[in-house]
């Protein structure tokens, strides 16, 4: 499948396309950006570009023998590596110095079918510090018509040897309208409203799987508490603004609350600066969050959401969820 068929990240296509028709391909190349916006599946299109039967001028014909065996994982020159768990209760996954080896060993032949062996390492950064040490070697001396694609989205990570050896190109998240034609064709989203497909891709930070896995649902509850909450901030609802903390701490998600409750505020502190509702990032409540700003300063605002920044922090060191929660709102209050 030709390139033109990934959307977004032109830069990226520009680049590889460039150095296929230019005949300039480096030996290795780090693909790093936010997680799910395309890195993988451009690494894989590279491959079938690089030994299509007929390749066009914008990449791989995506029909012929070649490229039909690289979509089905079964092409004896293109290898994909990614983490795996040592056993299904492990917590973190690698990349570990047997695969490497192994991956060398293949790497070592000449190519059987294709012009060039290929090498994917997706999450590359998940290699163990012995993996990474025995691949310095392969990038170090690639074996000939070879091709090394490390795929990461932590590329500080990684150890800079590595990087240093690699042709960096970045990926960026996805803009609004790609994001939207990949849910509406998208196998998950079928049965999904328009209006729900346009809140996953206001909320999704441009990557595909974070629009997909969003609960909308709950979202939609916690902002509806969120903004009863922005809206009786006052020292004489304690109560109410405490029998919150109460509910919260007693089995709330609280670091996916407070996430919301920082885009509310960054939403009420883009209207006090007078822009519009089109850059709001819950522009679905443009008319809710308008009157809300009322009778509260920038600065109260610009607060309130730097109380909230500092009670993530102390929830993580495992401070009183209640406790930190009510300190919070203590301070909201103060602010307002
Ligand atoms: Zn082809």
């Amino acid at each position: 499948m030709p390139f033109e068929t990934i959307l977004g990240q032109g830069q990226a296509k520009h680049i590889i396309s460039r150095a296929i028709e230019n005949g300039t391909v480096a030996h290795a190349y780090l693909y790093y950006g936010p997680e799910s916006v395309g890195k993988k599946r451009m690494a894989m299109e590279f491959a079938k570009a690089l030994n299509c039967a007929q390749p066009g001028t914008d990449g791989a014909c995506g029909v012929c023998p070649s490229c039909l065996k690289i979509d089905q994982g079964q092409h004896p020159d293109v290898f994909l590596l990614e983490p795996t768990k040592a056993s299904s209760t492990a917590r973190d996954a690698a990349i570990k110095i047997e695969e490497i080896r192994e991956l060398q060993k293949k790497l070592g032949y000449t190519p059987y079918e294709g012009r060039y062996k290929v090498a994917v390492i997706d999450g590359a950064e998940k290699m163990n510090p012995q993996a990474c040490n025995a691949f310095l070697k392969t990038l170090e001396e690639p074996p000939g018509s070879t091709l090394l694609i490390l795929v990461t989205s932590n590329p500080y990570q990684m150890l800079p040897t590595l990087i240093s050896r690699c042709q960096g190109v970045m990926f960026h998240p996805l803009p609004p309208e790609a994001l939207r034609s990949i849910l509406e064709t998208h196998p998950d989203s079928e049965g999904m409203l328009d209006e729900e497909i346009e809140l996953r891709v206001l909320r999704s930070q441009g990557q595909v799987a974070r629009a997909l896995a969003e609960d909308v649902a709950e979202i939609a509850r916690y902002r509806e508490e969120l903004l009863a909450l922005i809206g009786q901030l006052s020292f004489r609802r304690m109560d109410v603004l405490f029998q919150w903390s109460r509910e919260v701490a007693r089995g709330g998600d609280t670091q996916k609350i407070l996430e919301e409750l920082l885009g509310l505020l960054r939403d009420l502190a883009v209207l006090q600066a007078g822009c519009g509702a089109e850059a709001l990032n819950n522009r679905d409540l443009a008319s809710r969050l308008a009157p809300l700003t009322q009778g509260k300063s920038r600065a109260a605002v610009l607060h309130m959401m730097d109380a909230v920044f500092r009670t993530r922090h102390i929830l993580n060191m495992n401070a009183n969820v209640q406790l930190s929660l009510e300190n919070m709102l203590l301070q909201f209050c103060e602010a307002a």
